[in-house]
């Protein structure tokens, strides 16, 4: 059995309160292992460390030495790829075929990415007339924010979380990271490589817990943590924008969705069901740019609702390690009764069930485990709780539509404004409604198609702020404008 300790200072540490918790495997309920819950100690240890990093070896490094640190980062995540994959299946039962071309490589990616992105952008400069004829210049110069709490959610774990620190730390800042109580392991195992590869102490620092009253609230509402980037559920975010507010520390929420697919009669059916597919049952339904709401011309409805449901009947669902399995369970029994009490309320709401709406026999080995059928509703009303709540399960709605402002106007009815995908071969057409979506992403005959240097975000309460390319660059340092009187 595991045991999964803070990483503070360069040091893995127990809780002094030994205050531990159950990390379980979705997979078949088996004990993982056991997680040490950081008190108000562990929190004050880690932003000191982090604090002392940053005014010390970590501050002093060029930025040069710093980005050949965090590239040996990600080759040290790709020479152990096979223990975090590892790890993130157990964590999270997703399927390996999945982990593999995602979580993983992505989680070391994010190390490159940005530190190319900030050795390569410049910065403003401005010459300034005087009276005195003999002018000003300015120019701009960034500075690391400073201490940076990092707090993630767990459905890709360690790809959301190095999201975070790749910008953070080749900017020059330092972390302290709260994983989700949830998936620890990854967070975990990134302690051991920062030591492999010889990364300050203090720069890196892991606390585990839970939000309220633990080592989430310790964190956020620590008063030498400079910046709060988060990613998780919208109530969550507003709970850690009043804490933020205290000291006024700025913030990055990246938050949840209830996202359209819209498929227009003019589209490519078999693109559109391979990628609706995708946006709706990958990672089990988990994904914040997942489609739960899906509109479809009325000329292809049927034909589209039946397709859909075919190929979801389709999916395979097993074991992490199975190669043939495409669907794992959803993280936690918790989080299996939350979409099970949305599956009972579509029912309720009037709902046609097209496919599943339960539980699946997985015989005895696996029966433990939080296993839940992919399901399709038609058939509801568009103020039914289903079709604007954001569910986080392998489930979609789907609705016919006719005109095209008709379903700009339905897409758009929601307090959510993630991401949209839209199915059409008319570009026009494509440019033209993805100009009136009211969300921070939008996917034309694509979906969670992902190019690190641009914006990633949410509108309305899907987020606050950008990150990716320069955008992160804008959240993880403060931009200093330098003038010189000539
Ligand atoms: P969550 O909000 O429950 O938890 C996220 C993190 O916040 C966890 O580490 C949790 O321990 C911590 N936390 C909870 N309460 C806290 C508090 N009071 N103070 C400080 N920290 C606290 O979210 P989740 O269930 O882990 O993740 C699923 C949600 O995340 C969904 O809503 C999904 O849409 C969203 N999400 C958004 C994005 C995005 O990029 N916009 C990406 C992934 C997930």
């Amino acid at each position: 059995m595991k045991t999964f300790k803070h990483f503070i200072n360069g040091d893995f540490v127990s809780s002094s309160s030994g205050r531990q918790f159950e990390n379980r495997c979705p997979v078949d309920g088996s004990l993982i292992g056991m997680v040490h819950e950081a008190g108000q100690a562990e929190v004050d240890a880690a932003v000191q460390a982090a604090r002392a990093a940053l005014d010390g070896p970590w501050g002093q490094m060029t930025q040069a030495q710093r980005i050949e640190l965090l590239n040996k980062v990600a080759d040290r995540i790709n020479e152990r790829f096979e223990e975090f994959l590892e790890a993130e299946c157990r964590d999270t039962g997703k399927p390996r075929s999945l982990a593999s071309h995602i979580d993983i490589p992505r989680g070391a990616a994010n190390f490159k990415a940005f530190s190319e992105t900030l050795a390569n952008h410049p910065t403003e400069s401005f010459k300034l007339d005087t009276p005195d004829g003999a002018g000003a210049l300015n120019y701009g110069v960034r500075k690391p924010k400073g201490v940076i709490a990092v707090i993630s959610p767990w459905n890709l774990p360690l790809l959301l979380m190095t999201w975070k620190v790749g910008p953070a730390l080749a900017c020059g800042n330092t972390v302290v990271v709260k994983p989700s109580e949830e998936t620890p392991a990854t967070t975990t195992l990134l302690g051991e490589v920062m030591q492999e590869c010889g990364v300050p102490a203090g720069v890196y620092n892991v606390v585990h817990g839970f939000g309220p009253d633990s080592a989430g609230e310790f964190l956020t509402s620590h008063q030498e943590i400079d910046a709060i980037t988060f990613t998780g559920e919208t109530r969550t975010g507003e709970i850690i924008m009043q804490a933020a507010a205290v000291g006024l520390r700025d913030i990055s929420m990246e938050c949840g969705g209830k996202n359209p697919g819209i498929v227009f009669a003019d589209c490519d059916m078999d693109k559109a069901i391979e990628g609706t597919m995708r946006s709706v049952f990958a990672n089990c339904g988990q994904v914040c740019l997942g489609t739960e709401r899906v509109y479809v011309e009325r000329p292809i409805f049927d034909e589209f609702v039946k397709r859909l449901a075919e190929t979801a009947a389709g999916l395979k669902l097993g074991r992490p390690e199975d190669p043939d399995a495409n669907f794992g369970p959803l993280v936690s029994l918790e989080h299996r009764d939350k979409v099970l009490s949305y599956y009972r309320l579509a029912v309720e709401e009037g709902a046609r069930v097209v496919l599943g709406g339960g539980v699946p026999d997985m015989g005895a080995e696996l029966n433990e485990g939080a296993w839940i059928e992919p399901t399709i509703w038609t058939g509801l009303s568009d103020d039914a709780r289903v079709v604007n709540e954001e569910i986080f399960g392998p489930c979609c709605h789907i609705r016919p539509f006719d005109r095209e402002e008709e379903v700009i106007e339905l897409a758009n009815s929601t307090d959510y404004g993630l991401a949209c995908a839209i199915w059409t071969e008319n570009s026009a057409r494509a440019v033209r409604v993805a100009e009136q979506m009211e969300t921070g992403l939008v996917w034309v005959n694509s979906w969670f198609l992902r190019d690190l240097r641009t914006a990633f975000g949410g509108a309305k309460q899907s987020g606050i702020g950008r990150e990716g390319g320069v955008h992160s660059l804008e959240f993880y340092t403060e931009l200093k404008n330098v003038c010189i009187k000539l």
